[in-house]
């Protein structure tokens, strides 16, 4: 397979489109999905993520704390776009709501799984 070239152009991208995004639900703070532990500002994580081919949305089901680190693309899944990411929590005011969220900053990809890995079965 020769597609290094456009690997790395990906996770460069992957990297920027990933900053910003927030993370966990309302409010600025968010919770390891291992042990439970509460994420703030400052903190370092480990976050997969995914985002299917042909759309533009990323998923960001895990978010591990510094001490768990456990995320790892075990089983590529074909048609997805899967990364592992370690990244340092940030607050970002929203003006229009009056609110803060948490979001990803300093991104840096760890693991990347392209749309042609993985098998159907
Ligand atoms: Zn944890």
């Amino acid at each position: 397979m020769v597609y290094s070239e456009e690997t790395v152009r990906v996770e460069t991208d992957v990297e920027q489109v990933l900053t910003g995004l927030q993370v966990g639900l309302e409010g600025a703070r968010g919770t390891c999905c291992w042990c439970g532990q509460e994420l703030h500002d400052g903190h370092c994580v480990t976050v997969y993520a995914y985002r299917t081919a042909g759309h533009d949305e990323w998923n960001l089901p895990r978010i591990y704390c510094h001490d768990c680190n456990g995320g790892k693309i075990e089983t590529p899944t074909l048609g997805t776009v899967e990364v592992v990411v370690t990244a340092f929590l940030g607050v970002m005011q929203v003006a229009a709501s009056q609110t803060t969220r948490l979001v990803l900053t300093g991104v840096e990809v760890e693991e990347y799984s392209g749309p042609d890995d993985g098998s159907e079965g």
